[in-house]
């Protein structure tokens, strides 16, 4: 994880022309670098901005971004919570996936947002989101509603919003990823709640590394 040597204000400015990649040249509005409380324990890293977030120059907003909203409040949580960004800063053309040269390009700036918010939980989804964080090429199906304890943060790969508006299947499994979400944050929660006399919140709660995951995560990926 890189050092942060400036604040989140000025990394979203030196970001504000990038022209580091191809995708500045290929039909972006703006850049959309990301939006909440900047220090925010929780946050969600989605993929690439689509043409709603490209005009409006936020993340997840549009049907998608509805979505996400109902779904955070299943979890307990809300936009004024959470930081949300995402791997790619430009809207790639026609919506087409990133091209790993646009992804490595653009990744040490999604580490730096990481850095500078330091959130307890990041909340990666989809695939791209998933795999750029964990730096493995993994199937979200196969990890998603799990907890990986990296060095620096707690990582619970989701599946994405669009991915269940494109295919009404995927409503259930993405609902039932956000139940396991609330479920691990209330459980966190409760552990903290009995080791601080103060309000337990999630900054607390996500201080521990229970061995167990630790387990699952090598398991997983055979380590
Ligand atoms: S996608 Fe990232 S690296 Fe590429 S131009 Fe946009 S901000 Fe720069």
């Amino acid at each position: 994880m890189p050092q942060p040597l400036i604040t989140l204000q000025e990394l979203a400015e030196s970001l504000h022309n990038c022209q580091r990649c191809p995708l500045a040249k290929l039909g972006r509005s703006q850049v959309v670098f990301g939006v909440g409380n900047p220090h925010a324990s929780v946050m969600f890293v989605g993929e690439a901005p689509g043409f709603h977030e490209d005009q409006k120059g936020e993340p997840f907003v549009g049907a998608a971004g509805q979505l996400l909203n109902d779904l955070l409040q299943s979890a307990g949580l809300s936009r004024a919570d959470i930081y949300i960004a995402n791997v790619i800063k430009c809207r790639p053309p026609n919506n087409r996936d990133p091209e790993p040269q646009e992804v490595e390009t653009c990744k040490p700036f999604l580490l730096q947002q990481i850095a500078l918010i330091k959130p307890k939980l990041v909340c990666s989804l989809g695939n791209w989101a998933t795999q750029t964080l964990l730096e493995r090429k993994v199937g979200i199906t196969r990890v998603r509603g799990q907890a990986f304890y990296l060095k620096e943060f707690v990582l619970f790969p989701l599946l994405h919003p669009a991915a269940a508006l494109h295919q009404g299947s995927m409503l259930q499994p993405l609902r039932e990823d956000f139940q396991k979400l609330k479920e691990f944050l209330d459980r966190h929660s409760q552990s903290t709640a009995a080791k601080d006399s103060a309000s337990s919140s999630v900054p607390h709660a996500l201080q521990s590394e229970p061995a167990s995951s630790t387990a699952q995560q090598m398991d997983l990926f055979g380590s």
